[in-house]
């Protein structure tokens, strides 16, 4: 058995988490461990490049404080012939921060300070693997995981650069996730959350038998932890249904970790680090058929575009100009409704809006509603299925809805509503359909 295994901030938080960490991969016998910034470091680093860039040193000074006062804390904890090796790295890494900002450069030193937080991290945990007798090796993984011009991961570079570890048994590989190099050779990385994503590219490249993604929740629970009360745990769960949870808002999985373990039939395991025991949740091929509706995610920052068109009245190739507008601008859109005389459309970025809005008032007249969040109820609505939908309805019946997809697949309900009515709707589901 091949596997990788990723561990997120929080599992790394601290010198003891980090000891459990090491048991559980020697346990499992992981094969790459791919590991998150501690806890909060990736949070402060984005806030020192914001105060870099208006020149705020006050804001800088008291975040490195902050940072090296947890990594000196962590490492104190953690390590005895190394310690002053690991102090010295750290020194190194915050030097290489003041420098950076002192010199700022907007795109490049905003992500070259964004990436010490996971290089930092994983040198002190192979550090403690080496210490504690545990023959590892830290990998460097922007010289490997390579970008695009398009942002697109080149994967045949990853199975070329990994070959050797696929075929190297006797060594505890550590690598960094989230970060990689861009097109232009820079330092960069792949969203915020994207260490499940690194993971999940170098379970593929490896052929591992599985990927484990290690957190602080015992897996995917039926519905939003940190809003609804009463979420349990899913022991079993497919690939799409995953795939659209993570991608409609479920934390717990970065939206695009899915695919290239889906590609390769590779089993994803969502663990908790602070309950090892605990089942989990097994992602794979197979379904569980037995329940109507298995779980609900909801997705924030979601805007409306409004098209009011007489144009489309009877007419052909209306929808078509639209998309090519948003190809144009390389948006994408989540949700679609038509009438006769309107089409709206849901998109997750305000990035391009002003051209957007700009090109389809040549079409019609066009209305812009900020602050919505789509809410996807998962699970298997077959489309020769009765009354599901109406009880999905019912359940959330004091709701207002704005705009609702159903039939795209058998998979999934998804409705829009405003972002201040999600805690409720996310409730209001959870009581309707699983308690
Ligand atoms: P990590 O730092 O380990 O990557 P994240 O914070 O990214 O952890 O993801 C884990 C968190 O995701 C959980 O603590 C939980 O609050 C949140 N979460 C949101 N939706 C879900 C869900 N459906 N199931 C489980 N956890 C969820
Ligand atoms: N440390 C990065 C973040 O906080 C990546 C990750 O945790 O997956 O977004
Ligand atoms: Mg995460």
């Amino acid at each position: 058995m091949t596997k990788v295994l990723k561990f997120g901030g929080t599992s790394v938080g601290s010198a003891a988490n980090m000891k459990r960490v090491a048991e559980i991969i020697r346990h499992e016998k992981a094969r790459i461990t791919v590991l998150s910034a501690m806890s909060g470091t990736t949070d402060a680093l984005v806030r020192i490049v914001t105060a870099a860039a208006e020149k705020d040193q006050s804001t800088i000074d008291d975040r490195i404080a902050m940072l090296t006062d947890k990594y000196t804390t962590c490492i104190e904890g953690l390590l005895d012939q190394h310690k002053q090796e690991a102090l010295n790295r750290m020194q190194a890494t915050f030097d290489l921060i003041r420098t950076e900002t002192s010199n700022f450069r907007e795109y490049t030193s905003e992500r070259k300070i964004i990436a010490q937080g996971e290089l930092l991290t994983s040198a002190i945990f192979t550090l403690y693997l080496n210490e504690t007798g545990t023959k590892a090796v830290c990998l460097n993984s922007p010289d490997f995981m390579v970008t695009d011009q398009e942002g697109k991961v080149d994967m045949a570079r990853i199975c070329k650069a990994l070959a050797p570890v696929a075929a190297d048994p006797d060594t505890f590989y550590v690598a960094q996730g989230f970060i990689c190099s861009n097109y232009k050779g820079e330092i960069d990385n792949l969203g915020r959350g994207g260490s499940d994503y690194s993971a999940a590219l170098m379970g593929a490249a490896i052929g591992a038998s599985e990927v484990q993604i290690w957190t602080d929740i015992d897996g995917m629970h039926n519905n939003d932890p940190r809003f609804v009360e009463h979420t349990y745990p899913i022991r079993n769960m497919s690939f799409d249904e995953a795939a659209e949870l993570a991608y409609f808002g479920a934390k717990i999985l970065h939206p695009a970790t899915i695919q290239p373990c889906k590609d390769k039939c590779i089993p994803v395991l969502l663990k908790n680090t602070m309950d090892p025991h605990a089942p989990g949740t097994t992602i794979s091929n197979c379904d569980d058929n037995s329940k109507s509706f298995h779980a609900v995610a909801a997705k924030d920052g979601i805007t409306v575009i409004r098209i009011h068109s007489a144009r489309m009245l009877m007419a052909y190739g209306f929808l078509r100009k639209v998309f090519e507008i948003f190809e144009q601008y390389r948006t994408p859109i989540d949700m679609i409704t038509t009438s006769e005389v309107a089409v709206s459309l849901t998109v997750d970025s305000d990035k391009h809006l002003d051209e957007i809005v700009a090109e389809l008032e040549k079409l019609g007249t066009i209305e812009i509603e900020r602050n919505n969040s789509i809410v996807c109820v998962v699970g298997r609505m077959e489309h020769g299925d009765a009354g599901l939908a109406a009880r999905v309805f019912e359940s959330i019946r004091k709701i207002p809805i704005k705009m609702i997809s159903y039939g795209a697949s058998h998979r999934s309900l998804a409705i829009l509503i405003a972002t201040e009515q999600k805690k409720q709707t996310l409730q209001s589901l959870n009581d309707g359909l699983f308690q």
